[in-house]
């Protein structure tokens, strides 16, 4: 079984984002970019059930510009066998995305799709769902558990749901989300970097495709939180009090 993984390249988890001034979107310039973590999960667990023999091949793929090469070799340091890179320099809407990679999906005939349950960027979480939609394929959302049965070419999926956990079998080919406790993602060695640089990489145009990138919405403003205000500190405990009813209205 070929198992694909779609990997986005974003903003990583730990810079404080910064509003661009006139508000169209994120400060992206000189901004450290990594692998959408939910996207790390995936590939670490396309690895394991490859390494359990069920699933021969992973491969990795992502839509963006030129630089996400970087976040497709990251993958192949991680363990996969071969990307592909489907360049494009506009803003991609999941929906947009949700066509590539059924274009993609098409060509390679997986029996399995392992996609992050959202991207950190645009928090969306809709990827995946409208992929499998376009596939016609079962789906399993918010992974936090996942086993095939080679032989039953079946998955049983756990799900983190509200009440809390589900588990679903469903039938493959079929499409995951990754949750974030499904695992805790490896880090490449140094030696896998250098042996990553060799593996194969595919490059690719939406056009080859013939799927347009044009976006159906617009972003009107993009707002940072409110900061916090400053804390005073109090003389007394009366004065506490007298502050939590009267000021804050909380008592
Ligand atoms: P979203 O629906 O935008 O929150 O993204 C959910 C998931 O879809 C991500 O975790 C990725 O697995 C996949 N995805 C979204 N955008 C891209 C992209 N540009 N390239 C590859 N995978 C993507």
């Amino acid at each position: 079984m070929k198992i694909l993984v779609p990997v986005k390249r974003v903003v990583d988890y730990n810079v404080k984002i910064r509003v661009k001034p006139d508000g169209t979107g994120v400060e992206l310039a000189n901004v450290k970019m990594s692998m959408n973590p939910f996207d790390e999960i995936s590939v670490e667990e396309a690895l394991r059930l490859k390494e359990a023999g069920k699933a021969e091949e992973v491969v990795v793929v992502s839509i963006g510009p030129a630089k996400a090469e970087e976040t497709l070799r990251t993958a192949l340091a991680m363990g996969a066998d071969r990307a592909i890179l489907v360049e494009t320099d506009d803003q991609i809407e999941p929906l947009t995305v949700a066509k590539i990679l059924k274009a993609v999906a098409d060509a390679e005939q997986p029996g399995l799709i392992i996609v992050g349950k959202q991207a950190i960027d645009d928090d969306s979480n809709q990827t995946g769902q409208m992929l499998a939609a376009l596939l016609g394929m079962p789906q399993a959302t918010f992974a936090s558990k996942i086993e095939i049965e080679i032989g039953d070419g079946k998955a049983q999926v756990t799900r983190e749901v509200d009440g809390g956990l589900q588990t679903i079998e469903i039938k493959l080919p079929a499409v995951v989300t990754t949750d974030l406790r499904l695992n805790e993602p490896r880090y490449a060695s140094l030696p896998n970097i250098m042996k990553a640089k060799k593996k194969p990489l595919d490059k690719k145009s939406p056009d080859d495709f013939g799927i347009s990138t044009t976006p159906r919405l617009k972003v009107l403003k993009t707002e940072e939180p409110s900061g916090r205000k400053a804390g005073v500190k109090v003389k007394s405990v009366a004065e506490l009090i007298d502050k939590l009813k009267n000021e804050a209205g909380v008592l």
